[in-house]
């Protein structure tokens, strides 16, 4: 086979075989976030470049160096969403969302586009589940927000993954936290990387978080941000931990998270875990109290998270979890002669109007060839249709599992073929062990 190109380099393909487990945490993300009272929005995939530039700030990683920019036949700076937050914000001022009821608190799955190495968790493509909630100032907001991608992780059973949380203090204690990063990385210019040399005179707290092991070196000596927050910053990060404490989740204080995107203020956090390699970081987010007063709306106090969901499948899949067995086909209709093959079209058609995952042959295969497909996609009772069945009006259901057959009738199949899955899937969840899920609540 000669195919004409392949898929870009850091791009990932999900596989009809593996799309069940990828729903199934999409669906989790978004219902656990329900429960918290986040209600999904949907941006487009590309924005205006200043928006990104504006809003993440142009002296970031993401802005100088990742990101997806292109002029349009209309010669329009165009850039693909190198993350989520941006472009929520843009839609809520846009859509004067503020006049709504406060704090709008809106969740997403998005894709999102980085120019990156690509490696393992790292791609050009990733997707993000993420949430922001704005117009809430009060600390019980930040242990809300952590509160729902702890909830995800604990649902999903994931294990071995840390909470580190930081404050990085207001625009007030960051100046005096500014000088004494500048005056430390001073002393250090002849061994910090180009690139750090540069966020020296721009951004110094962009230092702390290069990747270069000879800055990373450097930076570890480096003042702390906790050492010069101001009363207010002071009282609002000992009250997360308060709620945090209350609502039982275990975090560590790490005072050299800054974050990545230039936008954060006050609280910072990470979730990370030690069993997917060197990009361990899963989920990450904190307050940004300044991005929607940037991006042209009124003063704001606002903050979320964004989760890597090919980072949290392969934290899931090193670990082994479980996830939910693929939707089954109920009955799959053999079928012999032309006669029985519209006979079978007719009956799975009905039957898939009732809700019932039916299948019949749209190859032209044998009736042996047909039983043996219907083994191998798992089909859980199967019937076959021939010129003698039609005749007769009888059909034989055969449950694959048990190997039981029922004759049934063809003027009544679909009405009993129905009641017999019913049935059948209702025996399947009485045998089934409730008591692992139940064990939190009858203690
Ligand atoms: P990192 O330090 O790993 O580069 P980041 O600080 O750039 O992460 P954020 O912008 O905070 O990441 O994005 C939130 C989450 O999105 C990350 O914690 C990670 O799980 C995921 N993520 C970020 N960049 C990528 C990528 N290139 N490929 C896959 N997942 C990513
Ligand atoms: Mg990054």
């Amino acid at each position: 086979m000669a195919l004409i190109t392949k898929s870009i380099k850091g791009t990932l393909d999900v596989l009809p075989a593996e799309s069940h487990k990828r729903q199934f945490v999409e669906h989790t993300c978004l219902e656990i976030a329900e429960n918290f009272g986040f209600r999904e929005i949907r941006t487009p995939v590309f924005e205006h470049t200043e928006l990104f530039q504006r809003g993440v700030g142009d002296t970031t990683d993401v802005v100088q160096k990742e990101m997806y920019t292109f002029n349009d036949k209309g010669d329009r700076s165009i850039t693909l969403r190198p993350e989520g937050t941006a472009g929520v914000v843009r839609s809520y001022l846009e859509h004067g969302l503020y006049n709504e009821p406060m704090p709008q608190k809106m969740c997403y799955l998005t894709s999102c586009y980085r120019y990156e190495k690509p490696q393992a968790g790292r791609l050009r493509e990733f997707h993000q589940f993420g949430i922001e909630c704005l117009g809430a100032a009060s600390p019980a907001a930040d242990a809300e927000v952590i509160g729902v991608a702890q909830n995800i992780f604990d649902f999903l059973g994931v294990q071995n993954i840390q909470l580190e949380i930081n404050s990085i203090g207001c625009p007030t204690c960051r100046k005096e936290y500014h000088k004494a990063l500048k005056a430390y990385f001073d002393s250090h210019t002849g061994e910090l990387c180009a690139t750090c040399n540069d966020r020296l005179s721009r951004n110094p707290m962009r230092i702390l978080d290069c990747k270069s092991p000879v800055c990373s070196e450097i930076a570890k000596d480096a003042p702390k941000v906790t050492e010069f927050l101001c009363d207010d910053c002071k009282t609002h990060f000992a009250s997360v931990q308060k709620y945090l404490k209350a609502m039982g989740i275990d975090f560590k204080v790490n005072p050299t998270i800054v974050r990545g995107l230039d936008y954060y203020s006050k609280t910072v956090f990470e979730f990370v875990s030690t069993d997917i390699g060197s990009q361990g970081t899963v989920c990450g987010g904190g307050r940004y109290d300044g991005l929607v007063e940037e991006v042209g709306g009124p003063k704001t106090a606002a903050l979320g998270f964004g989760m890597g969901i090919e980072r949290l499948m392969l934290l899931m899949e090193n670990q082994g979890l479980a996830f939910p067995s693929p939707a089954q086909c109920e009955l799959y209709i053999a079928s012999m002669g032309e006669n029985a093959l519209e006979k079978a079209a007719a009956i799975a058609h009905a039957l898939r109007k009732e809700g019932m995952h039916t299948e019949f042959d749209v190859v032209g295969r044998s009736v042996k060839a047909q039983m043996k497909y219907a083994n191998k996609i798992g089909a859980k009772f199967t019937v076959v249709l021939g010129d003698s069945e039609l005749e007769s009006g009888i059909v034989k259901l055969k449950n694959m599992n048990s190997g039981e057959e029922t004759e049934l009738r063809l003027d009544t199949f679909e009405s009993d073929v129905l009641n017999i899955t019913i049935s059948e899937s209702l025996k399947e969840f009485e045998d089934m062990d409730f008591s692992a899920l139940l064990g939190d609540f009858n203690q």
